[in-house]
């Protein structure tokens, strides 16, 4: 019996119905009109359409368990230590620097429109670093490993990979004046809208959502993100809206003629906890081992993945410079002569 008790505790909390269900049971609904009332309200959406997700792929028999074990064993895994130091952490983080601020803002439109823009450039700061800092990589690589795209991979995360993001986007948002209701505010926002862009083909084909697609981050941005096509690799580390890819140059649109391939570059086996969630320490551990000189030791913590001390590096800007070249010189073959005469075919 406490074992049943504890598995609906847990199915309760992972649903996000609590108040919900509080709110069903005393037959109050009022709290819906405060803000705390909407946010009970929204939190249930993600869940639901994942269920509603691999109900769909159960009756049109697409359900592949692969496709969803993984990122529930690390979801049970992290359940409680990563949840317990990412929330250590942005207290941390907000009592250490919030007397360091540059200025106050309070809980406005205006501000929050500006707490927005800063709060995605932290973001894109902290996933830029996930990507081009290989000891970072080895945090953030755990959620690159899924191949194929559906909701429970916005579960699949190393548990030290929240406090880390955290520690990153809350110290530049309490040092840029972000008050921390407000910043509460943007991460539940960031959380629902980071969590959705990770629905899987099933359920949007496409996953463009029209017009949205030229003004934010749409689940389509995303799975190009989470692509390991040379063309895609490295692109889109923003969550909704897009402006910091667009001025840094990483933006990246889902291109019909290059279809997405997901996962990461190294041989690896998805289907093995270890290898998806400690594969790329130990491939580091390697190169750390084989390296000559505590330089190179350093430069292979620090230095983007497949940097190499040898000087044959395979890093995701090279892979793609010789991919553009090659592209560049086959369409050039293409191309007809310009004097030649017409040949029939
Ligand atoms: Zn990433
Ligand atoms: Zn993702």
């Amino acid at each position: 019996m406490e074992f049943l008790h504890t598995l609906l505790h847990e199915l309760v909390s992972f649903l996000g119905i609590r108040r919900l269900l509080e709110m069903y049971q005393t037959g109050d609904y009022h709290a819906l009109l405060t803000f705390d009332g909407v946010l009970s309200a929204i939190s249930p959406v993600i869940p639901f359409l994942l269920l509603l997700e691999i109900g769909r792929a159960l009756v049109y028999k697409r359900f592949r368990i692969e496709d969803y074990k993984m990122p529930f064993i690390i979801f049970v895994a992290n359940r409680f230590i990563s949840r317990f130091l990412s929330i250590a952490a942005v207290a941390f983080c907000i009592g250490f620097f919030e007397k360091y601020s540059l200025f106050k803002t309070s809980f406005t439109w205006y501000w929050f429109i500006y707490g927005y823009i800063v709060w995605e450039f932290s973001h894109f700061l902290y996933h830029f670093w996930g990507h081009k800092v290989r000891l970072f990589w080895c945090l953030h690589s755990t959620h690159h490993t899924p191949q194929t795209m559906n909701l429970t991979v916005s579960y699949a995360h190393f548990f030290l990979e929240a406090p880390y993001a955290d520690v990153i986007r809350t110290t530049v948002c309490i040092l840029a004046g972000i008050n921390p209701p407000l910043l509460f505010f943007i991460m539940f926002i960031d959380g629902t809208w980071g969590a959705f862009i990770h629905v899987g083909e099933g359920i949007l084909k496409n996953g463009r959502l029209g017009f949205l697609n030229n003004i934010i981050l749409t689940p389509s941005h995303h799975r190009v993100h989470h692509a390991r096509n040379p063309l895609y690799m490295d692109t889109n580390f923003c969550n909704l809206l897009n402006i910091w890819d667009k001025v840094f140059g990483t933006f990246q649109h889902e291109k019909k003629e290059t279809v997405i391939e997901y996962g990461i570059t190294r041989e690896m086996n998805p289907n093995n906890f270890f290898d998806v969630y400690f594969g790329e320490f130990y491939c580091l551990w390697k190169d750390l081992k084989k390296a000559p000189g505590i330089r190179n030791k350093l430069l292979y913590i620090v230095m983007p993945p497949g940097w190499s001390h040898t000087g044959d590096h395979k890093t995701a800007k090279i892979v793609k410079k010789a991919y553009l070249e090659e592209e560049h010189a086959h369409a050039h073959d293409q191309e007809p002569l310009p004097l030649q005469t017409p040949q029939a075919v």
